[in-house]
């Protein structure tokens, strides 16, 4: 019995270079220039929502900090406290 082997190599990467590259747009994933910053189209409704979006992110990450802090402080006082008196 002979075994099958069949060796599908296909070169792909021979072939490519041929799409420039491109980023897309975070909102509406159109494909937009690499250079562009911030990664959305010219789309004012794309421009706006990604600011938006940074805002909020923004948001999120102060509240998260805000909690670590409270979550340590409230973790880490008590045993100070403890430790000094
Ligand atoms: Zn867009």
């Amino acid at each position: 019995m002979v075994a099958k082997k069949s060796s599908k190599f296909v070169g792909n990467i021979a072939g490519g270079g041929k799409v420039s590259p491109h980023k897309h747009c975070r909102i509406c994933h159109e494909p937009i220039s690499v250079k562009a910053e911030p990664r959305v189209c010219k789309e004012q409704a794309c421009i706006e929502q990604n600011e938006k979006d940074e805002k909020n992110q923004k948001t999120v990450r102060i509240a998260m900090f805000v909690f670590f802090g409270f979550f340590v402080v409230s973790t880490a006082l008590p045993l100070l406290l403890q430790a000094v008196g």
